[in-house]
């Protein structure tokens, strides 16, 4: 379900946050959909050279969308790239050891929601950006865009939704927080979670800052050093990324 500002979704005792373009499916659906039915292509440019946000990049797509991508040739065009495998398999293994799980995505509730409910796993908070039809214009809405990020964003492109809002917002303060994540959306949550899987940019950008992660390839590997970490030492909450969120708790 997607969830907005004001909701406290996770009560577990350990909570895992989880990206999801390339992290939950094999390529990022919304940079595909959007070259395919928009101008996300030629946008594309200015965002990496820092003239346009990426909340700017998203008005600007999003309004420009074809008349054909409907809602449901938004939900068939994410199908067709659906989820990676074991997925399901993931979070049922996360539910039965009692990590609550959480999506977070810098991308559109338009392509994720169909996926998510394919997959059945309707119970699972997301946080996104959102996709809206006013007077049948399509639009971007940003539920989770915060003024501090666009300030002090680590990646080259501060976020639209921030991971790290939701993170600090959702997490129980006591919780042990895991992240997992592949890209730049990831570089602003990864400091303040107490175990970071990483693989692709984010993996390169957590071993140039000295940030302690896991490397894993498929969601499998995220379960079985899960369960080498429960075996061995528990999962508990590391000093530095506990004290960076009661900092942030107390001064934002
Ligand atoms: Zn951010």
């Amino acid at each position: 379900m997607v969830e907005v500002p004001g909701s406290y979704p996770l009560n577990s005792s350990i909570v895992l946050f989880c990206d999801f373009d390339g992290t939950l499916t094999p390529t990022d659906i919304g940079t595909a959909l959007l070259r395919s039915y928009s101008i996300g292509a030629e946008l594309e440019k200015a965002l990496i050279q820092g003239e346009i946000s990426v909340i700017e990049f998203y008005q600007r797509t999003c309004a420009a969308f074809v008349p054909e991508a409907t809602p449901d040739r938004i939900a068939a065009f994410a199908r067709q790239i659906g989820l990676r495998p074991y997925v399901r398999e993931f979070f049922a293994f996360c539910r039965r050891i009692g990590i609550d799980v959480a999506i977070v995505s810098d991308g559109l509730d338009a392509y994720i929601l169909p996926l998510i409910e394919e997959a059945d796993l309707t119970q699972v908070p997301i946080a996104c950006n959102l996709l809206r039809w006013e007077c049948g214009r399509p639009q971007a809405v940003f539920p989770w865009a915060f003024e501090n990020c666009q300030q002090n964003c680590p990646s080259p492109y501060p976020c639209a939704a921030c991971k790290r809002a939701v993170l600090l917002s959702w997490s129980p303060p006591d919780a042990t927080v895991l992240y997992v994540g592949d890209g730049l959306s990831d570089f602003c949550p990864a400091f303040y979670a107490d175990i970071v899987f990483a693989s692709g940019e984010l993996a390169l950008w957590c071993r140039e800052h000295g940030l302690n992660f896991l490397p894993y390839s498929s969601l499998f590997d995220v379960r079985r050093t899960l369960e080498q970490l429960l075996r061995h030492r528990g999962l508990s909450p590391r000093y530095l990324p506990q004290q960076r969120r009661q900092r942030a708790w107390v001064e934002e």
